[in-house]
């Protein structure tokens, strides 16, 4: 069997179509100009780089931006002065935190400090909390962006057993209550999981988000199961270049599987176009208006 491939670039861009849509909506409407500021500590390479695209994406769809570059030896108070500066801005309806942060400033209290209503990456414990307990808070951007791929191919996924390999809050553990909520039975494999193979040939659906090379074989994957892998891990090739390659063995799981998104292509395109959907959710409820359904 050679399955279908995702094509998560085209699904992207679509979405980023829709949202410069809903924008120019809202400018025209309301005069609402959905707006997001994001902020770097230091100068991490891979850091800058998706910074650098999330200001281009939010600009090509007619949103503000406001970049916050910090040196990285900035103080955790300096950085929580600036979050909370930024949560008073009515101009800003979203505020990113790009992580890792540099290792004296405490994750949780920055993540924690950002306005839930504000919180576009969908990490503050209020969100988490709205997410399990099924009430309306900002969902992560990757972990939405898999649901929307998985909900475009399967449609119903009632009764599906989907088996989601890791367990970060970033995730494996939303994208859990997510599926949850979409009336799949769910397991959440990791690193202490005994018989990884077994488990995930229970899965109909199986995502990895390991972050480990071609961690799952192709011949783990049940057959006609739909495979999103979440993984990015740069591998050397013999020649000393080096290539993406996700957390599932490819060509070999397409031979089992019905869909699979690959890597690169797949799930990486879709968080920055859910984190400018998020973006205008978080406008359209700050400003007390409907979200334009485009
Ligand atoms: P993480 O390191 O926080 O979590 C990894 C998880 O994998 C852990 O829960 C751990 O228990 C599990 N794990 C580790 N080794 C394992 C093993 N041998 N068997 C089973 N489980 C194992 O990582 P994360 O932030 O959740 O990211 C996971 C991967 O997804 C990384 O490659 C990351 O780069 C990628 N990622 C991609 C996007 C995107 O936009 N496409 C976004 C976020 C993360």
């Amino acid at each position: 069997m050679d399955a279908y491939v995702i094509d998560g670039r085209a699904f992207a861009a679509k979405l980023k179509s829709d949202v410069a849509k809903q924008v120019a909506f809202l400018k025209e409407k309301h005069d609402l100009t959905p707006g997001l500021a994001v902020v770097l500590v230091g100068e991490d390479p891979a850091s800058q780089v998706y910074v650098r695209n999330k200001k281009i994406s939010v600009k090509d769809a007619g949103m503000n931006s406001y970049a916050h570059q910090l040196e990285p030896d900035v103080s955790e108070a300096e950085l929580l002065s600036l979050v909370n500066k930024l949560n008073d801005d009515p101009m800003v309806h979203g505020i990113l935190v790009q992580l890792p942060l540099p290792g004296h400033i405490n994750k949780a209290a920055v993540i924690n400090a950002v306005s839930p209503q504000k919180d576009v990456d969908g990490f503050h414990v209020i969100n988490a909390g709205l997410l399990a307990t099924g009430g309306q808070g900002m969902v992560p951007c990757t972990p939405l962006g898999c649901l929307m791929l998985l909900q475009d191919r399967l449609g119903d996924m009632s009764g599906l057993h989907a088996v989601i390999i890791g367990r970060s809050n970033l995730v494996g553990k939303p994208l859990a209550q997510l599926l949850l909520k979409e009336n799949c039975t769910v397991t959440i494999a990791h690193s202490r999981t005994r018989d990884l193979p077994s488990v995930v040939r229970r899965g109909d659906i199986v995502v990895a988000a390991v972050g480990v090379a071609e961690l799952v074989k192709g011949d783990w994957i049940k057959p006609a199961a739909t495979v999103i892998d979440v993984g990015i891990n740069r591998i050397s090739n013999d020649d000393g270049t080096t290539r993406l390659v996700g957390d599932v063995e490819f060509t070999q799981a397409a031979r089992h599987a019905a869909a699979i998104t690959p890597v690169p292509g797949g799930v990486g395109p879709m968080t920055i176009a859910v984190l400018l959907k998020n973006t205008i959710s978080a406008a359209c409820r700050q400003a007390g208006v409907d979200e334009p359904v485009i």
